[in-house]
């Protein structure tokens, strides 16, 4: 089933990639476990797959240390000073980051750990109150910020667009997310300029992500099944 499910995803993912001229090599495919067992997530491993996504520190704390250390974990979820310690010693990417405070805290127990997550800027181009992310007028500013006070690598920027069943309105989100990526290494403001991450599409728009730019996609319920979360 998970076999099937990822030889599936990976095809998409190569006629997307080829139909926007790019090669399936420049995506990360990043399985989103939450929910998802523990053996689901070794199978996963078995079958060769090696990145992985979690939205909740205490369940990641619990999955991670089962799972061989070259393992590659993203958090996803939304990111709580008093977990920010964890967060650092648990994943090599906080995808998540939207504000300055929690990028202070990364920070500080980056330089206690000796450990450097990679950071990604979720940006909430949608508005949406429910949902986490820094509006895009404040994005700026935040990555001048952590860029002269801290010692984060910020990869590039993530995000989540409102929820369609019609996977083509989200379209218009991952082009803003692009542009506003390309303006803000023109300026210089992320660790690589010439390399922005863009982690955007989930299991029902990342192949719309993708011919939009999408570097990692994030996809949970086409690999392991529905969840009731
Ligand atoms: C759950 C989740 C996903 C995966 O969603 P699916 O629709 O199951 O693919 C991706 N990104 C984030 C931030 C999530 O919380």
């Amino acid at each position: 089933m998970i076999r099937e499910n990822l030889r599936l995803i990976q095809a998409s993912i190569a006629r997307a990639a080829e139909k926007s001229g790019r090669t399936p090599e420049e995506i990360t495919l990043v399985a989103v476990t939450k929910t998802v067992p523990i053996a689901a997530i070794q199978e996963t491993i078995r079958c060769g797959h090696n990145f992985f996504g979690e939205n909740y520190i205490q369940e990641a704390a619990g999955k991670i240390p089962c799972c061989p250390p070259d393992t590659n974990w993203h958090f996803i979820g939304h990111l709580q000073s008093n977990k920010a310690k964890q967060a650092v010693e648990l994943f090599q990417v906080i995808e998540t980051v939207d504000r300055w405070e929690i990028a202070r805290i990364l920070n500080k127990y980056a330089r206690q750990l000796n450990r450097y997550p990679s950071i990604l800027i979720q940006v909430n181009l949608g508005r949406e109150r429910q949902k986490s992310g820094i509006l895009s007028e404040h994005l700026e500013d935040l990555l001048h910020r952590i860029g002269q006070e801290t010692a984060l690598p910020v990869l590039g920027l993530m995000t989540m667009p409102p929820y369609f069943s019609d996977p083509e309105q989200s379209r218009p989100y991952f082009q803003q997310l692009k542009e506003l990526s390309m303006q803000l290494a023109r300026k210089n403001l992320f660790a690589d300029n010439s390399n922005v991450v863009l982690s955007m599409g989930m299991s029902n728009d990342y192949t719309v992500a993708i011919e939009e730019g999408a570097t990692t996609i994030r996809v949970g319920s086409a690999l392991f099944g529905t969840r009731n979360i």
